[in-house]
């Protein structure tokens, strides 16, 4: 029994790492169309596989549209569309997560810019970008993200930086600069998934940040019933206590809306109840439309 039982754990091992070897080399080819000459027009994105999506950031106030956050997906050739939960992992693991970080700040700052300029509507709605661990420990992330800026004609303010408190935590000394940095360039920083960390409070006053997105495990726990929502107002009250923007994420139903607005006077939702993450042509209905 034993051996057989070690046979069948070695087939899954054996699969596992193959597979793992065949995503990485099918990543690999993914970054090098991104990174190919020939496919530098952020207007013309036919041959990339990796792609986009936008999902709105909304007033709670008055259910404006203030910003959108880009999301990665991946269209692998033969599995189709792929998460960025599956891929990003292994994308910082192998470093590959610096070429696709560039080619999503650049297209995803290429695209505001461009709907400022078509939009009246839009003309005053950011962007916010995911920002890896990895990323972040890059001594030219600064650079990078300036010059970006600079050859859009983009202004700072318009950009949001997301990062987790994990990823601040990794080489804290040397994020507080950077972060320190980014603000002073008037690039706005904000804290992920925030509640989730181990660090929160403790380290909380001495990073540099504009605000924090409530992570969406507590917002789910939003009943009708008001019940279990006591960490949620104590995030709340830390985040107000501080001066922080808030941005309560994974907001999925009527009454967790309700329940927000209420407890928010300023403050921003996100979530598949407000809008769920939207392809270009998607976002551009809206942005052209419904603001
Ligand atoms: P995140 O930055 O916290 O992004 C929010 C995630 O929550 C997105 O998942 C979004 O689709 C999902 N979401 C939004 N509203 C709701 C809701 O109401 N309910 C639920 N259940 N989920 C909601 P997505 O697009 O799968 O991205 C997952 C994570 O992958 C992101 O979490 C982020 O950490 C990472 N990621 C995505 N794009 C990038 C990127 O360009 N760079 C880096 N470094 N990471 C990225
Ligand atoms: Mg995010
Ligand atoms: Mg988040
Ligand atoms: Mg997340």
């Amino acid at each position: 029994l034993g051996n057989s039982y070690t046979k069948v754990f070695e087939i899954s091992m054996r699969e596992r790492v193959l597979e793992r070897l065949q995503l990485e080399k099918d990543l690999r080819q993914a970054v090098a169309i991104a990174q190919d000459p020939q496919n530098q027009d952020p207007q013309n994105q036919e041959n990339q596989e990796f792609l986009i999506y936008y999902q709105p950031i909304v007033s709670l106030k008055n259910m404006r549209i203030v910003g959108l956050e880009a999301l990665i997906r991946w269209r692998h050739p033969q599995r189709g569309l792929i998460s960025p939960t599956y891929f990003i992992p292994l994308a910082e693991e192998t470093g590959l997560i610096i070429p696709i970080g560039d080619w999503i700040m650049r297209n995803a700052c290429y695209q505001l810019k461009s709907w400022h300029q078509r939009f009246t509507n839009a003309k005053d709605i950011t962007i916010s970008v995911n920002l890896s661990p990895k990323q972040l420990a890059q001594d030219d992330v600064l650079d990078k993200c300036l010059n970006t800026l600079q050859e859009i004609e983009l202004e700072p303010q318009y950009l949001k930086i997301e990062l987790t408190e994990s990823s601040i935590m990794e080489n804290p000394n040397f994020a507080v600069s950077v972060l320190r940095k980014m603000q002073q360039a008037g690039i706005n920083i904000y804290i992920d998934d925030f509640g989730t960390g181990y660090s929160s409070l403790a380290y909380l006053h001495k990073f540099p940040f504009d605000g924090l997105k409530i992570d969406r495990s507590f917002v789910n726990n939003i009943h009708a019933d008001n019940n279990g929502t006591e960490i949620l107002q104590a995030i709340i009250s830390l985040a107000q206590s501080v001066n922080a923007h808030i941005v309560a994420e994974g907001i999925e139903s009527l009454a967790q809306l309700n329940y927000l607005q209420d407890l928010l006077q300023e403050g921003d939702g996100q979530g598949f109840f407000l809008f769920r993450p939207l392809d270009l042509k998607g976002i551009e209905a809206i942005l052209q439309t419904s603001m």
